[in-house]
C-alpha cells in the first residue's frame, strides 16, 4: 500500500456512516422522471459539496432538471478521469406491495430501502464522495477529474448527459468514462447493445366485420409483419473477436447475474414488439393498425441494414408503411483498458471478487461518452429490484464498491502507464 492510497482508505472508512446518511438524504428527497424534476435531490448533492468546499456549477437547459458539472486539475499533466452518476430515477412501482416506505430511505438489515437506492443513487452519491476525496489530494494526483451528476437518464431524454456532452464536450469528455449504474461487481460493462425502435402503420378499408372479403384487416397484416419480422433474429453476427471473446468468458457469470439464456441474447438481434394498437369495435374489420417494434443490435450489425429488411418485409405488404423512431450504432470500448484492469485489480484486494468484463444488455449514459469516441466502463453494485417494489441497496456490499470505485480513479490518476 502507498501511502496515498491507505490515506483514501482511512478517508472512506472516516465517511462510511456519512456516506449512507448522504444516500438515505437522496432517497428522501424523490426525483422521479416522468416528471423528472430532480432540484430537491441535487441540492442534497450539492449541499454535501458545500460542506467539502468543492467548487461546481449547476447547468442544463431545464431549471427542474439541473446537472453538476464540477472539476479540478491535479498537480502535473496526466489523463483526464470523467465521473458519471444519474440523479432521477424511475416512478415509484407497486406502491401498496413494499415492506418499506419507497421514500424513507430506512436500513434494514444491513440494506437501505427506497426508490432509486439501487438504481442509482448510490452510485451517484459514491461518485460525489470520491470526488470529494480526490478533490481534497489533488495536489498529488496527475491529470484532471471530472463529475457529472445528472438528471434525465431514466427516459434517455435531452437535458442530461446529452446535453452535457453536447454543450459542455471540453469539460466533460475526457479520456475516459468511469460510470457507476447498478448491475453486478462482479462485471465491469464495457459495451452496450444499441435499441433500433420503428413504427409500423398498417391502412386498410376497413369494414363490418361479416364481410371479410370487402377489405384486408389490417390487425391481420401487422400480424404477419410481426411474424416476417422475427426472421430478423436469425441475422448472423459478425461480432468484433474481443467482444465474442468476452462474452464467451463471461457467459456462465452473464447468465447467474441476468437469468439462463443472457449470453446468448447479448451477441444476437431480438426483437420485442413494444406496442400494438389496432381495430375499433368487436364486429368491425379493422383499418388500420400501428406497432412499435424495438429491435437490439449488436455490436458488428450495421442498423441500416437492419432498417432495410425490415422495410423489404414492410412493404410486401399493401397499405403497410415504416418509419425509424430512433437508431443507434452498437459500440464498444476496450475491454483491455487500464480503468478495467484497475477495477479488476482493486476488486480483487478489496473484496476478493474476480471481475469479469462483459457487454450490457440495456443502456445508460455511457453510449454518449463510447459515441464521441471516449472509452467508457460501467461498474457498480449488484441491481436489486430495479423497478420494483423495495428496490435496496446491500450497504456492507456498496461500501466494497465505494472503495473499488476510489482506488481504481486514484490509479488512473497516479500510474504512468495510464497517459
Ligand atoms: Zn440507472
Amino acid at each position: 500500500m502507498t501511502p496515498l492510497r491507505d490515506a483514501l482508505l482511512a478517508r472512506i472508512a472516516g465517511d462510511e456512516a456519512a456516506l449512507v446518511g448522504l444516500l438515505g438524504d437522496l432517497v428522501r428527497a424523490a426525483s422521479p422522471n416522468p416528471p423528472g424534476d430532480t432540484r430537491a435531490a441535487a441540492a442534497v448533492l450539492t449541499d454535501w459539496l458545500s460542506r467539502h468546499d468543492v467548487p461546481f456549477r449547476v447547468v442544463g437547459p431545464d431549471p427542474l432538471m439541473p446537472n453538476i458539472l464540477a472539476s479540478f486539475e491535479g498537480a502535473r499533466p496526466g489523463p483526464h478521469l470523467v465521473l458519471n452518476g444519474h440523479i432521477d430515477t424511475f416512478p415509484t412501482v407497486g406502491a401498496h406491495r413494499w415492506t418499506q416506505d419507497p421514500l424513507g430511505g430506512a436500513v434494514v438489515d444491513g440494506r437501505l430501502y427506497g426508490t432509486g437506492s439501487s438504481d442509482m443513487k448510490q452510485g451517484t452519491a459514491s461518485m460525489v464522495a470520491l470526488f470529494c476525496w480526490l478533490y481534497g489530494m489533488r495536489d498529488r494526483l496527475a491529470g484532471r477529474l471530472t463529475l457529472t451528476a445528472v438528471s434525465d437518464e431514466e427516459t434517455f431524454g435531452p437535458n442530461g448527459a446529452r446535453y452535457l456532452v453536447e454543450h459542455h464536450a471540453e469539460e466533460v469528455l475526457g479520456d475516459c468514462l468511469l460510470n457507476a449504474e447498478p448491475g453486478a461487481p462482479t462485471t465491469v460493462r464495457f459495451a452496450e447493445k444499441s435499441p433500433l425502435w420503428l413504427g409500423i402503420d398498417v391502412q386498410t378499408m376497413g369494414c363490418h366485420g361479416a364481410y371479410t372479403h370487402k377489405s384486408p384487416s389490417a390487425t391481420k397484416i401487422a400480424a404477419t409483419i410481426i411474424e416476417e419480422l422475427a426472421a430478423l433474429e436469425e441475422t448472423d453476427v459478425p461480432l468484433p473477436p474481443a467482444v465474442a471473446e468476452a462474452i464467451a468468458a463471461g457467459a456462465a457469470e452473464i447468465d447467474r447475474v441476468h437469468l439462463a439464456g443472457a449470453a446468448r441474447t447479448m451477441g444476437a438481434v431480438t426483437l420485442n414488439i413494444g406496442t400494438w394498437q389496432g381495430g375499433v369495435l368487436v364486429n368491425m374489420l379493422p383499418g388500420h393498425c400501428a406497432i412499435e417494434a424495438d429491435i437490439r443490435i449488436p455490436w458488428g450489425i450495421d442498423p441500416d441494414a437492419i432498417v432495410e429488411r425490415a422495410r423489404g418485409i414492410v412493404s410486401r405488404h399493401e397499405g403497410a408503411t415504416l418509419r425509424v423512431l430512433s437508431k443507434q450504432s452498437p459500440r464498444w470500448s476496450d475491454p483491455a483498458h487500464p480503468m478495467v484492469g484497475h477495477i479488476q485489480r482493486n476488486a480483487e484486494a478489496v473484496a476478493g471478487w474476480s471481475v469479469r468484463p462483459i457487454p450490457s444488455l440495456a443502456g445508460t449514459d455511457s453510449r454518449l461518452w463510447r459515441e464521441r469516441g471516449v472509452p467508457a466502463f460501467t461498474y457498480g453494485t449488484t441491481a436489486t429490484n430495479v423497478a420494483m417494489p423495495d428496490e435496496n441497496t446491500d450497504v456492507a456490499e456498496w461500501m466494497k464498491v465505494v472503495r473499488i470505485h476510489a482506488l481504481s480513479a486514484l490509479d488512473y490518476l497516479t500510474k504512468e502507464t495510464d497517459r
